[in-house]
């Protein structure tokens, strides 16, 4: 069962005649005021965000919802639990905090080495390959992406499988963490793996408790404290890829959200820039997103089913020029 809501409007001034019509009482939490953007709210079909979509080379941003189905768990979605998301300032501030955020990350990341891309990401590298889509920009930083066969994919929040040093900014593979890390703390990663119902976090992170003899590693270079080369609440996206993801939005027609909530300012700047310049927004999502005020068409349904039918439907663009 697929709810779906349609802003007619993007952007620009009210018409007359329009009334604003809070589309739905969460998207209005969201934004903590109504908006006085005039838009209209009706039902409607895939086919809807076909007729948007259809003959545009796309730009897609990408979140947790699209991993969901390769299980690993969308802590904003509508059905998730409450969790406080660490801070870059937790993290470089307190080490025993560091010690546990290592110790669960230390499990967490395997989990994730072993998550496998869904339909929705190979829908992805079907219409990348059909000359659809141009190009994605993804705030997970599972790599699920790059491993269903995408070929261009910015990772706006880092990725798992890196580990950067604060210091002196060396970057080294997760893997090779790891092997330090089991030196470190023996049978740790064994014993804890062997625990049934060890939960991923989309940042890598399991939670489990008894850390406190875990023994985190330093920069082998020059001793400096090591972070996951993720993007942490608090921390702000490097300048230089926030640079191609604005240039990978104005190449493309249409941008497409694709299981997000756009909770995030690091993600939400890329669908106001796309509406601001009059391209089309579209937004696939279980729930409210903070960006439907910018969108044509929002769909409220997963991503992998969305994708799937997209793939097969979406005409390839015209050659330009
Ligand atoms: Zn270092």
């Amino acid at each position: 069962m697929h709810r779906i809501r349609v802003h007619a409007e993007v952007s620009g001034p009210p018409r007359t005649g329009q009334r604003s019509t809070p589309a739905d009482p969460r998207e209005q939490a969201y934004r903590g005021e109504v908006s006085t953007d005039a838009r209209q709210v009706t039902t409607a079909s895939l086919g809807d965000v076909v007729d948007a979509l259809a003959g545009h080379r796309l730009t897609v941003l990408t979140g947790a919802g699209v991993s969901t189905d390769s299980g690993i768990p969308d802590y904003r979605g509508p059905d998730s639990p409450p969790r406080t998301p660490m801070t870059f300032q937790q993290f470089v501030g307190d080490e025993a905090f560091r010690r546990h955020y290592w110790a669960r990350n230390h499990v967490g990341w395997r989990h994730v080495n072993r998550t496998l891309p869904n339909k929705g990401h190979q829908a992805l590298v079907a219409l990348e390959q059909r000359g659809v889509v141009l190009g994605i920009i993804t705030q997970n930083v599972d790599l699920l992406h790059e491993a269903a066969g995408s070929r261009h994919v910015i990772d706006l929040h880092g990725r798992y499988d890196r580990v950067v040093c604060l210091e002196c900014g060396t970057v080294i593979g997760r893997r090779e963490l790891a092997d330090r890390l089991d030196a470190l703390n023996p049978g740790f990663a064994d014993e804890i793996g062997a625990v049934a119902d060890v939960e991923i976090a989309p940042d890598a992170d399991a939670v489990i408790e008894a850390t406190s003899h875990f023994v985190a590693a330093d920069c082998a270079r020059c001793g400096g404290m090591l972070k996951p080369d993720i993007v942490y609440f608090g921390e702000t996206v490097p300048r230089e890829r926030v640079e191609r993801a604005y240039a990978l939005v104005d190449a493309g027609d249409a941008l497409l959200v694709a299981g997000s909530s756009l909770t995030v300012q690091s993600g939400l700047r890329f669908v106001r820039h796309a509406a601001q310049a009059g391209k089309p927004v579209v937004v696939v999502n279980r729930g409210a997103t903070r960006g439907d005020r910018y969108a044509v068409v929002t769909l409220d349904a997963g991503t992998s089913e969305t994708l799937t039918e997209l793939a097969e439907v979406l005409p390839a663009p015209r050659a330009s020029g």
